[in-house]
């Protein structure tokens, strides 16, 4: 059998309004969906001093093509907007290719979701920018498959990336800790997970955090809304911000434990 083969995938240290993707612990957090601009402004409000990134759809890949697809354009301006006001960086997901000179233009990183992880078209446009790349993990996805994947937007000359574990399926909801230990062995790109999407359940999400956080990944990304009932998609994973902030604190605390070499 042929054997498979990574490239060993590799970037440099990059900084984005002064904050170091591979030094820095990212905390990425808001609502799943933009839902309004004043819906956007108070949660970046009321999260501006507790994360560095602040992200929120725009551009939504929903199961169901009845459910709410998201604001679009309008929704990006949105969030540009209260990222600008509370000195954030933002975040969003892109779904078409003919939209990277939008994105580009409104926010400072560009989600690949994971319906997306194997959509080359999309990857080797994005390679083509300089924007960094929160690359998500498919639902199915192999590891090799996944760094194949961030290899694609590499290959272009850009290798500002973040790999984002975000649970594969299995026999139940899976977030596989496993994978990232494997990918800290194989990479040296910063590694985040989103235990949001992995657990789809508000009541879990605490204890994955202080797990994954205790393997010393280089971030979380949760979803956060200031009414989680009242959330327009994933409500059964948003989690208030009074918890948001019990979740910051174990983290602090994790990461303050010294481990031996
Ligand atoms: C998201 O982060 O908004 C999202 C849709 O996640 P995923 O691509 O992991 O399902
Ligand atoms: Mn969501």
């Amino acid at each position: 059998m042929k054997t498979k083969k990574i490239k060993n995938t590799k970037n440099k240290e990059f900084i984005i309004k002064g904050l170091n993707f591979k030094k820095d612990f990212l905390t990425i957090a808001g609502p799943c969906s933009i839902e309004s601009l004043d819906q956007i402004l108070k949660i970046a409000k009321e999260l501006k001093s507790k994360i560095n990134i602040l992200r929120g759809g725009a551009f939504k890949p929903r199961t169901s093509p009845y459910d709410f697809q998201g604001l679009g354009k309008e929704g990006l301006i949105y969030l540009k907007k209260a990222a600008d006001q509370y000195n954030l960086l933002s975040v969003s997901e892109i779904l078409d290719p003919r939209d990277t000179k939008l994105f580009s233009e409104c926010v400072d990183i560009i989600q690949v979701g994971a319906r997306n992880m194997y959509n080359y078209p999309l990857l080797k446009e994005l390679g083509k920018t300089n924007k960094p790349v929160l690359l998500k993990r498919a639902f199915s996805a192999t590891i090799y498959e996944f760094l194949s994947s961030a290899e694609y937007i590499m290959k272009e000359g850009n290798t500002n990336i973040i790999l984002c574990e975000r649970g594969t399926r299995g026999f139940e909801k899976n977030l596989n800790v496993n994978s990232i230990a494997e990918l800290k062995k194989k990479t040296n790109l910063p590694i985040i997970v989103d235990p949001s999407h992995a657990s789809i359940d508000s009541t879990v999400i605490r204890d994955i955090t202080r797990a994954v956080v205790a393997m010393g990944v280089n971030g979380i990304m949760l979803e956060v809304h200031t009414n989680p009932s009242e959330s327009i998609s994933d409500k059964e994973q948003a989690i208030d911000v009074s918890l948001f902030k019990k979740i910051l604190k174990d983290i602090k605390k994790i990461r303050n434990l010294k481990f031996e070499p």
